[in-house]
């Protein structure tokens, strides 16, 4: 993929930049090595003070820097702004939180005398440079939920964004630079993706961490266990969201609406699927598909938008396959179902709602990265826990119920990182984030995301012979 920002709204290639050579990657690689044997050891308090100075400037940048991830990615501005923002926030919640996450734990006094350790406990060390191969649909955020953690922990970062949006990652670059970070503490690599492998096997990278697609993650897990080093792998999903009997419908069904097209429903944590029980389907279902035929669909500069386009023509044309294909093998399109009539410029596609989903379809097994919805009738909770794991991913997961009988049989049987309940998914800093199957491994956030790239090392001190 050539490095460049092109207009999804337009098709229009507004600036194409150069990959990094050899002799420049070398020369980033060995500043992020030089920075990590010196940032390694600064004070927690320091690490803090660089981080808040990075999430003054986010903020005072916010409107510029939400313009240029519109431009170069599609999604609505005033949900740019919202994500530089978020990242802000984020990054003074870690400023804030570090040192009591990474503290030392001691055992408890029964275990300490039982182990005839005269003094033990663990300490939370760097691990050293971490690579970051991170997608373009959240691109402040997914990079941001990385750095700030493991920045606070003493590690340094090399950054490989998305090819598509090339501004936004030198942006965030410039950021750490002029934050007043040491020279090499954060870098951005504008390389594309068949550079990678080399700079994970090079022996001064510690770890990898990649969010993005299945396929890419693979890539970068198998050559990062030939090297048997760390990583984070945060990849696809295809959400359930369940409404049983006793939810409130209509709430359920307005809010259905944000947790698919959210990101020009191009989140990994949107809602895909949706399992309605049958005393509720077809209130839910009306409900929800009105409200989806009536979103506005248009410019993402444009503030009324709701819908902007996909951010790439590849990422269209796979969207219309994966429609074609379920209303080939018999699905109907309650709306949208392919491009927006008229302009034909840029890469939109209208607000779809699909039923009579059947397992031989692909949308029932593959990710619909797109503002698809799939609807399912389902007459028990058990029934809907089936078709909810009937997926390869497992990241997330919503349900919509007042019974605490329910609650708790989907908390124990939904295979997913996360359930919520009567809401849609959300990312805070204070709570972790990642899936199980494949949707990856680890988690980003919380104190569990700051420990990811830490050497997790027990220290422990011999009881004195004599005592
Ligand atoms: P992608 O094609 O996998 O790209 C993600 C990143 O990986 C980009 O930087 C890409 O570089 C790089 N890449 C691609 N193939 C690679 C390879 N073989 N080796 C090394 N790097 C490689 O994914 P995308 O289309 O940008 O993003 C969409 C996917 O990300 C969806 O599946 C979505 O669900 C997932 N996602 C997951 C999360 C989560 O937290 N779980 C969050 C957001 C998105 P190039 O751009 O140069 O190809």
């Amino acid at each position: 993929m050539p490095i460049a920002t092109v207009n999804p709204a337009t098709g229009e290639t507004l600036q194409t930049f150069e990959a990094l050579g050899a002799e420049e990657i070398e020369r980033r690689l060995a500043a992020a090595h030089a920075a990590f044997r010196s940032y390694r050891t600064t004070e927690f308090a320091e690490r803090a003070r660089l981080l808040n100075r990075a999430a003054d400037l986010l903020e005072s940048e916010q409107a510029d820097i939400a313009r240029t991830m519109t431009t170069e990615m599609g999604k609505p501005v005033a949900a740019a702004r919202a994500e530089a923002a978020k990242c802000a926030k984020a990054m003074r919640w870690y400023a804030k939180h570090a040192a009591e996450l990474l503290a030392d734990e001691h055992p408890s006094r029964a275990d300490a005398e039982d182990s005839g350790a005269g003094r033990a406990y663990t300490r939370y060390r760097p691990l050293g440079v971490v690579l970051a191969v991170m997608p373009w649909n959240f691109p402040l955020w997914q990079v941001v939920r990385f750095a700030a953690p493991a920045l606070m922990a003493g590690n340094t970062g090399l950054l490989k964004h998305a090819s598509n949006v090339p501004q936004t990652a030198l942006y965030l670059g410039e950021l750490f630079e002029r934050a007043g970070y040491p020279q090499g503490c954060f870098q951005t690599l504008l390389i594309g993706s068949g550079a990678v492998e080399a700079i994970l096997r090079d022996p001064r990278v510690a770890a990898a961490t990649l969010t993005g697609s299945e396929p890419a993650g693979r890539s970068v897990a198998a050559v990062a266990g030939d090297e048997v080093k760390k990583t984070v792998l945060e990849l696809g999903g295809s959400d359930p969201y369940i409404v049983m009997p006793s939810a409130d419908v209509g709430r359920a069904a307005r809010i259905a609406v944000t947790a698919r097209v959210q990101n020009n429903g191009q989140s990994c944590i949107a809602a895909k699927r949706f399992i309605v029980h049958t005393d509720v389907y077809d209130a839910f279902t009306e409900e929800f598909t009105t409200r989806m035929a009536a979103l506005t669909v248009g410019d993402p500069l444009d503030e009324s938008t709701d819908v902007g386009p996909l951010a790439t023509e590849q990422g269209r044309t796979d969207l219309e396959e994966l429609v074609d294909d379920a209303v080939r093998r018999g699905a109907t399109a309650l709306c949208g179902g392919g491009r927006p009539e008229g302009d034909d410029r840029g890469w939109f596609f209208s607000p779809t709602v699909l039923m009579g989903i059947t397992t031989d379809m692909r949308i029932h097994h593959e990710e619909a990265f797109g503002p698809v919805a799939t609807v399912y009738r389902v007459t028990s909770a058990d029934e809907a826990v089936r078709v909810a794991n009937d997926t390869p991913f497992g990241l997330s997961s919503n349900v919509w119920t007042r019974d605490d009988g329910e609650v708790d049989l989907f908390v124990r049987d939904l295979e997913a990182g996360g359930v919520f309940f009567n809401g849609m998914t959300a990312s805070h800093p204070a709570l972790p984030f990642g899936g199980v199957k494949r949707s990856g491994y680890g988690r980003e956030l919380a104190a569990h995301g700051i420990r990811e790239f830490c050497n997790i090392t027990t220290v422990w001190h011999g009881a004195d012979p004599g005592e």
